[in-house]
């Protein structure tokens, strides 16, 4: 499976904490204790990523369906 690199970040400063990229992309995204997303290993910091493709589109759908904006996808 061909691997990528992408970048994935979230702005804590917008996240309002809905949920729905956890609960929808439970493999890339989780919820913190105070209530905001992080990535799934726990890294507040956004880093560059070996994803699949099926990664790649994961984190573009719960960049798209984020009501607050917060995600951000980009090469790296
Ligand atoms: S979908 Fe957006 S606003 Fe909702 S928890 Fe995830 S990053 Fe925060």
């Amino acid at each position: 499976m061909p691997m990528d690199s992408v970048t994935v970040s979230i702005d804590h400063d917008v996240c309002m904490g809905s949920g729905y990229c956890a609960r929808e992309h439970p493999e890339l995204f989780r919820m913190t204790t105070e209530g905001v997303a992080e990535l799934y290993w726990g890294t507040k910091e956004p880093v560059p990523l070996a994803v699949s493709d099926k990664l790649r589109k994961a984190a573009e759908d719960a960049s798209a369906i984020c009501p607050a904006a917060a995600i951000t996808v980009s090469d790296r």
